[in-house]
């Protein structure tokens, strides 16, 4: 079995990507904070990873995909305070949105979203494992921290020596850890704070302690695969590492990848600097399948620069690809030629494509295997038999399908996106998620689309 390389931050090398079960990769990939829309950096480990798993599943691999919603934290009870609601009013809107853009970018759903605030017990329970392995404790006001020292491993993940990380560590007033290194697992309540009942007072998780005990839920005590932002390796995948690893006595995640930044001027795109754009504005001006084009252009560990010109110049490339792709249909519909050339043109450039994806995901290259073939195809069209040129088309529907591109074609009666959408409708109801499930729906209906509920499953229907 082949299999593709990826540069793997554990060990900084580029590594034969080998599943723990031949066949099925398990994938945790750290999802948003749901205070406020996503930003156009927050967008780009959300493509790049569900372009890796798209890639993954293309090559006849099975993916689980699990991808979180932390719920609960200091912005998200902020925002609250500020509009005078509730955490959740503010989670759940915000979480919907995300989704919003995440169908717009035409991202497939995850196998499972899981909120932390849903995994409370699950939370729980790997902190008491903790505490009976002695590596986390208990202190006086409610918190509990995990003993970093206590973990020899600590800092594999960023390859920092723990004096390093002394230097840099301070106990803030008011905590009342054992040591500066140490981190909260769990946050006892202060005053007008959501707070759950716990063997220690009543408290929050901490942040890490969510992605540890989702993923040993969702995918097991060894996963193949965990992803997010480079800026996410430490402390927050140094500590999951130690959180979980220090719980279930064995290794957490067999490989590591890191997208690199989306800059803007030289700077990380982010909310403290405030200089982000969102990814529902960008769209509401340029569409949202440019922005994917954009995130996918460059290699997702190289920085990447956002402005608005060149999202505009993706745009444009992409129309070359649909025209190309509409006469390609015409071509199909009026072949009177016998031409084959085109046959090993395009398997040319389908070997290109998987050559650049194998190694360490580089869509740049795949998307220029895309425009080679596009340029073959316009070149040759009117001179191939049919059944080349139908053959063209399918390898120029799977590259592009595999990149999560060329998504508002409407040739179908029901588009892809509305097919998507009623399948998570169906998902949402399955999970009893009615709030979202109706959310959906009332989405599709303002698409036009109404859905019924038949014995044969959901029939989509135009109104
Ligand atoms: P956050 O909601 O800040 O935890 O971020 C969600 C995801 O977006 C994480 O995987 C971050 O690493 C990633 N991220 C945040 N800002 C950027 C950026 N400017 N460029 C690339 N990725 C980012
Ligand atoms: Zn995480």
């Amino acid at each position: 079995m082949e299999h593709m390389k990826i540069f793997n931050t554990m060990t900084r090398q580029k590594e034969e990507f080998i599943p723990l079960k031949e066949g099925e990769y398990r994938i945790y990939v750290c999802g948003p904070t749901v205070y406020n829309f996503i930003h156009m950096g927050n967008a780009r480990p959300v493509c790049v990873f569900d372009t890796l798993r798209r890639y993954l599943e293309y090559r006849g691999n099975r993916v689980l995909y699990v991808s979180n919603i932390t719920d609960i934290d200091d912005k998200i009870i902020k925002k609250a305070n500020e509009e005078g609601t509730t955490y959740d009013v503010i989670a759940r809107r915000y979480e919907e949105e995300y989704f919003k853009d995440c169908r717009g970018l035409n991202v497939k759903p995850a196998t499972a979203y899981p909120r932390a605030t849903e995994h409370i017990d699950e939370i729980q329970a790997i902190i008491k494992d903790l505490i009976e392995k002695g590596y986390a404790y208990p202190v006086e006001n409610g918190d509990v921290y995990f003993r970093t020292r206590k973990d020899k491993n600590y800092g594999k993940l960023s390859h920092q020596p723990i004096e390093d990380l002394e230097s840099g560590a301070r106990i803030a007033v008011g905590e009342l850890k054992e040591d500066p290194l140490d981190f909260a697992v769990w946050k006892g309540s202060k005053p007008g704070e959501p707070a759950w009942d716990s063997p220690w007072g009543p408290g929050r998780p901490g942040w890490h302690i969510e992605c540890s005990a989702m993923a040993r839920r969702h995918l097991g005590n060894t996963i193949d695969l965990h992803c997010g932002g480079v800026d996410l390796v430490f402390p927050h995948h140094e500590n999951e590492i130690a959180q979980s690893e220090c719980a279930n006595g064995c290794t957490f995640a067999r490989y590591w990848m890191h997208n690199g930044f989306l800059n803007i001027d030289n700077r990380k795109m982010s909310k403290s600097l405030n200089n982000f754009f969102t990814v529902r504005d960008v769209a509401a001006e340029v569409g949202y399948e440019p922005i994917r084009f954009f995130l996918l252009s460059g290699h997702y560990r190289s920085p990447l620069n956002y402005t608005r010109e060149v999202v505009e110049s993706c745009k444009a490339s992409l129309e070359r690809l649909y025209t190309c792709r509409d006469n390609l249909d015409f071509a199909i519909a009026h072949a009177e030629s016998s031409g084959t050339e085109l046959t090993e043109k395009a398997a040319a450039a389908q070997r290109k494509f998987i050559e650049a994806m194998d190694d360490d995901l580089n869509t740049a290259d795949a998307i220029a295997a895309v425009f080679e073939l596009a340029r073959e195809i316009n070149t040759l069209s009117a001179t191939s038999s049919r059944e080349t040129l139908e053959g063209a088309a399918k390898t120029f529907d799977e590259l592009t399908g595999v990149l999560g591109l060329l998504y508002n074609r409407e040739k179908d009666e029901i588009p892809d996106k509305v097919k998507q959408l009623a399948e998570e409708r169906a998902a949402a109801r399955k999970e009893k998620n009615w709030a979202r499930a109706d959310a959906i729906r009332d989405e599709l209906a303002g698409m036009g689309y109404v859905v019924e509920d038949t014995a044969n499953g959901p029939k989509i229907v135009k109104k």
